[in-house]
């Protein structure tokens, strides 16, 4: 079992251990890797040397799953995914049904999807009570009061991601709807966008926007002045986001059940209506081993951690709890699993390799098409061993693999299970070198400073008094006169980073992902709007699936913060 950090220990006490009535821990950290190992194990017919297999995979720190599998396996009616799609169809029913539904997934710790364009706009007409619609941004206050009552079983508020298309009446107020600081405040929000309308900005066409009812047009607006909203509210605050509809359905698995108009809250699954799926993530900092003085890749290794990970990932397709049958039909029809990674800004600074360099892009190239060739393998041997799913012979793979999941990749935030793992965020380079973490735990600011960086400054005596107190005031070691370029360029964080560089690694790992990648593309205070204007075009000129920025200080609260003593 591998040491774990003090943050890992206070995150696994707050919110994963098992615990009594009275609130006290009942499971060491062990035990609930060895729960864990245990339930999603009990279908395999050799289940002990399955159970044996997944715990080493689990406290190794090699691979961990998404939170609700470490929270609820093997506990009564445990349900252990992170993401799901719900549909909203124009009428009272359909909405408060998923408002149920929405309500008991995040009850059990999974985020939820929606996209609300089939709502009839503001102030249109309801023939019933010969009354006038609330239109879907009234919904969404809706949906967004309840997420802010029901914390997951005590232990964090849901997450929601709302879309609405580009040609919906009340896409205007939607762009608009986060500018106020405090309103939708558990929605991420993401206009989904169409290649037309794409065209339409680029050469400045007049676009029209249709009501989803009468399907008539409800007025004609410049496609440009909706695009310079778009990117003034993401400039302020960070939404909306973008998603890349035609994007996203050219490579949609099982077209023929259905159009994807969706994803999970954080984009790195797009989803068919009430679709759910599972995320893993390998913890790439432990995938490395020492050789002549020198870390390399152990490929070896990587490839065995694969395998394993995708079985797991697939077992619990079987063991899992469904809480309402719509969801068991379709995700057990396409067995959809999303295996991604984390630590790669701390593997990059391991290999000496700058994060913005085009050595870091190549090698996530071939790193990323290694995990997806290896996760197709084992797909396709479980496909032997179990069938394929059901959808196959209806699938885009059915000419070229027998699989058993229609997709098997997803690049996830990996928010928490980064910090259980003890490495970097997912694919994003380090935030800085030393920060304040607020509000993990809802308690009080910790200074960190990163090990990694500290190790290696140690290692090549660069660490003195001057480095730490820069460090600790600025998050930095950019303006230290002292210290060389080549290990400045190392080190370089996340708003150090120019912005194409972000772009390029989130293209680089999209290009051999089959679900989607999260990233946030972060940028300094500074960063202009038509820097972002420039972003979210070469986003689409990319054919990236979607989009989402971050100018520092924008919004209110960060979770992570630059340190600063002032
Ligand atoms: P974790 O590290 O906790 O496993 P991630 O940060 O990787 O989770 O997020 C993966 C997905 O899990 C998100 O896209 C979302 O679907 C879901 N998720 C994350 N945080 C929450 C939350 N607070 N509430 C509901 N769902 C969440």
């Amino acid at each position: 079992m591998c040491i774990l950090s003090n943050n890992a220990i206070q995150i696994l006490e707050e919110r994963y251990l098992l615990k009594s009535k009275d609130g006290c821990a009942i499971e060491t950290p062990q035990a609930l890797f060895k729960r864990v190992a245990k339930f999603v194990s009990s279908n395999e017919e050799k289940n002990s040397f399955y159970e044996t297999q997944f715990y080493k995979l689990l406290s190794s720190l090699k691979f961990l799953p998404n939170s609700p599998t470490l929270m609820n396996a093997g506990c009564k009616n445990g349900q252990l995914s992170a993401c799901f799609v719900l549909p909203v169809k124009d009428n009272l029913e359909s909405i408060f049904t998923t408002l149920k539904n929405t309500v008991l997934i995040h009850q059990s710790g999974g985020g939820t999807g929606f996209n609300f364009s089939k709502l009839r706009p503001k102030d249109d007409l309801v023939t019933s009570t010969n009354g006038t619609s609330s239109g879907p941004i009234g919904f969404m206050k809706i949906y967004d009061a309840a997420t802010e009552q029901i914390k997951q079983g005590g232990k964090r508020r849901g997450a929601n991601m709302g879309i609405l298309n580009v040609d919906h009446p009340d896409i205007i107020d939607f762009i608009r709807s986060k500018s106020s600081k405090k309103t939708l405040e558990n929605f991420n929000i993401s206009v989904g966008i169409t290649d037309a309308f794409m065209n339409a900005v680029i050469h400045n066409l007049d676009w029209q926007l249709v009501n989803p009812r009468t399907k008539k047009v409800d007025r004609t607006v410049s496609a440009k002045a909706i695009w310079e909203l778009i990117i003034k509210e993401a400039w302020l605050s960070g939404d909306p986001g973008l998603i890349f509809l035609d994007t996203i359905n050219i490579s949609n698995p099982t077209p023929r059940a259905g159009t994807i108009s969706c994803t999970n809250p954080c984009g790195e699954v797009p989803l068919l209506d009430y679709e759910s799926c599972n995320l893993g993530s390998i913890n790439l900092s432990k995938i490395l081993k020492f050789h002549n003085d020198i870390y390399i890749i152990d490929w070896k290794t990587l490839s065995k951690t694969i395998h394993l990970s995708i079985r797991f990932l697939d077992n619990i397709i079987s063991v899992n709890h469904y809480l309402i049958p719509e969801i068991k039909a379709i995700t057990i029809e396409n067995r959809k699993i999303g295996l991604g990674v984390m630590g790669w800004a701390e593997l990059l600074i391991l290999l000496e390799i700058p994060y913005a360099s085009e050595d870091a892009i190549q090698l996530a190239k071939k790193l990323m098409s290694f995990i997806k060739k290896e996760s197709y393998k084992a797909s396709e041997n479980l496909s032997i061993e179990r069938g394929a799913f059901t959808n196959w012979k209806d699938s885009l793979h059915y000419s070229h693999q027998k699989l058993r999941n229609a997709t098997c990749n997803s690049i996830a935030p990996t928010g928490t299970i980064s910090v259980i793992a003890n490495t970097s965020y997912s694919i994003e380079p380090l935030f800085a070198l030393a920060y304040n973490r607020v509000g993990i735990l809802g308690g009080k600011t910790q200074t960190e400073i990163n090990a990694i960086f500290l190790q290696k400054m140690k290692a090549i005596n660069l660490w003195s008094e001057e480095v730490e107190s820069e460090v600790i005031k600025t998050g930095s070691i950019q303006h230290i006169a002292s210290i060389s370029k080549s290990i400045k360029s190392i080190f370089q964080t996340s708003l150090d980073i120019p912005w194409y560089y972000h772009l390029k690694h989130q293209k680089a790992f999209q290009n051999h992902t089959d679900n989607a990648v999260s990233k946030t593309i972060n940028l300094p205070e500074t960063a202009t709007i038509q820097e972002v204007s420039d972003i979210y075009m070469t986003a689409w000129n990319l054919s990236l699936k979607g989009i989402t920025i971050y100018r520092y200080g924008s919004k209110d609260h960060q979770v992570l913060q630059k340190c600063s003593l002032n």
